[in-house]
């Protein structure tokens, strides 16, 4: 079943080490289906390069395996309590990975500031860093909470992670998400591409500050929103 989205997820998982942003087994896509209400993820510690499009596994939203021969990545409760969240705002992408620069902001504990406009094509606002998960939420049901705590902190923040689409968890690494499998993995390389260029500013420039919230504003609304006028129009 869902031939067609199995094939999808497993290119769009080739995509990471592609990009370079997973090592070995890491990261893992997963991408919704709305018609059937079930997802396709990345099988458990499976090697990139020995994979096929049939080891992916399909799981409904109430985390139980529908086909596949594999385990799903551990980290599918996390997915799962996003598209629970989101999948009516029209998330049905969703990717985690430790990119390096990325991860390096979220271990030291800081969300990534807007200090540019590449940034602003596709973050409205500094990517946030969600704070550490409580020994108990650890201890309890670690990626479950993983996935409450980003939906919780986007309320919190009174963010649209429409608008905003990655977050960095503390002392872990990213996830990042679309309107598809293929959006969800775009927007994580922007965002260990804006991590780079952000960690580097900061470099050369100790006290440099975000950018003007007039020049965020007409980049992200120039690509985003009723009056976007970037690119071609769709014909
Ligand atoms: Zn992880």
């Amino acid at each position: 079943m869902l031939e067609e989205l199995k094939k999808r997820v497993y290119e769009a998982n080739i995509l990471l080490p592609k990009y370079g942003l997973v090592t070995f087994t890491w990261g893992n896509v997963s991408e919704y289906d709305p018609e059937t209400k079930l997802f396709v993820i990345k099988p458990s510690g499976v090697n990139y390069e020995t994979m096929t499009s049939e080891d992916m596994v399909v799981m409904d939203l109430n985390g139980n395996k529908v086909e596949g021969d594999l385990n799903p990545s551990s980290d599918t409760p996390t997915h799962l309590e996003i598209y629970k969240a989101w999948a009516d705002k029209g998330v049905k992408g969703v990717v985690h990975t430790h990119s390096s620069y990325a991860t390096s902001f979220a271990q030291a504990g800081r969300g990534i500031p807007c200090y540019g406009t590449t940034h602003a094509d596709y973050f409205y606002g500094e990517i946030p860093c969600a704070r550490c998960l409580t020994k108990q939420e650890i201890d309890e049901a670690y990626e479950e909470n993983t996935g409450h705590l980003i939906v919780n902190e986007f309320a919190r923040l009174d963010k649209d992670p429409v608008a905003c689409p990655a977050v960095l968890c503390k002392n872990h690494g990213v996830f990042a998400w679309g309107k598809d499998g293929f959006d969800a993995v775009h927007n994580a390389v922007v965002t260990e591409e804006v991590a780079k260029m952000a960690y580097r500013c900061e470099v050369i420039n100790p006290r440099v500050m975000p950018a003007p919230q007039e020049l965020q504003d007409k980049h992200y609304y120039r690509k985003h929103g009723a009056n976007a006028y970037y690119g071609q129009a769709k014909r």
